[in-house]
């Protein structure tokens, strides 16, 4: 069974309209929407018609709006695992480490800012510290909150797509044209796969082609960063390549994260607390 599944089970409608409520605490008669897992991906749909407008249909009333941000937030792909991801409200267990406390401020203030800057966030650390649930919670603020197009990108399935068009499944060109779109791209779980030659080279195109674009880029990955600035690279730097992490040190803050696995049991740390049942 899908690790999503198991660990979410099917969601019941009260449970989606329960992650609904967080996304918009907001008056009666403000448009509200539900969050869905649907193949494998978020997808988020407004519910029933709208208090304020219907059947009117006003095109200057916020449901309007918040048909575009559904249709931004469907557009990030981001994995049906993070179904409970959002950065407010996010609760930290005590025992949290003070890097990912300083990571977790440091994602809500990117994504507090009025005028959302073009360097990015690169997280390093080891698996399971809420890496890439942060990444995820940031992508669905992104397009529902902000109204900021998005694309949350696993970096080993990107490898399985791009493998699939050697055999006609799709072709490579519009593949790495899909991640120059959006305003943000966030390129997860780099270096945890296979290393290879291949892998590296498709990293440093995308990073060189949104560098070139002044995209706004956001990278995890579990190889260490540490020794940058020492004299010595890191296993980051050995794997990327000096030109390509010279460009994502202009791109990104870097941010070392570290922490328990919380994957492992108790894994409650980065869960948000979702409101009681009225
Ligand atoms: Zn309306």
């Amino acid at each position: 069974m899908c690790p999503a599944h198991k660990s979410m089970g099917h969601p019941s409608q009260e449970t989606i309209m329960k992650s609904a409520r967080i996304a918009i605490p907001a008056p009666e008669d403000e448009p509200r929407f539900v969050v869905l897992a649907q193949s494998a991906v978020l997808k988020a749909e407004p519910v029933g018609p709208c208090r304020r407008c219907s059947p009117w249909e006003d095109a200057s009333c916020n449901c309007h709006r918040l048909k575009k941000r559904c249709t931004l937030f469907n557009a990030a792909m981001i994995p049906a695992f993070y179904i409970k991801a959002t950065l407010q409200p996010l609760q930290i267990h005590n025992d949290s480490s003070a890097s990912l406390r300083r990571t977790i401020k440091a994602v809500q203030q990117w994504a507090r800012r009025e005028r959302p800057p073009e360097q990015g966030l690169l997280l390093s650390g080891p698996n399971g510290v809420g890496k890439s649930f942060l990444m995820a919670a940031l992508a669905r603020s992104l397009t529902l909150d902000r109204g900021i197009s998005c694309l949350f990108v696993d970096f080993g399935h990107l490898l399985q797509r791009l493998k699939a068009t050697f055999n006609g499944q799709g072709l490579e060109y519009e593949v790495f044209e899909s991640l120059q779109q959006p305003q943000v791209l966030i390129i997860d779980d780099v270096g945890s796969h296979r290393v290879s030659t291949w892998s590296r080279d498709v990293f440093q195109t995308i990073i060189a082609a949104r560098y070139n674009a002044c995209g706004t880029t956001f990278v995890t990955t579990n190889l260490p960063i540490t020794s940058i600035g020492t004299g010595s690279f890191s296993h980051f730097e050995k794997w990327a390549g000096p030109h390509c992490t010279s460009r994502l040190a202009e791109m990104c803050f870097w941010i070392p994260v570290d922490g328990t696995d919380r994957r492992r049991p108790p894994f409650s740390r980065l869960r948000p607390t979702l409101p009681h049942k009225a």
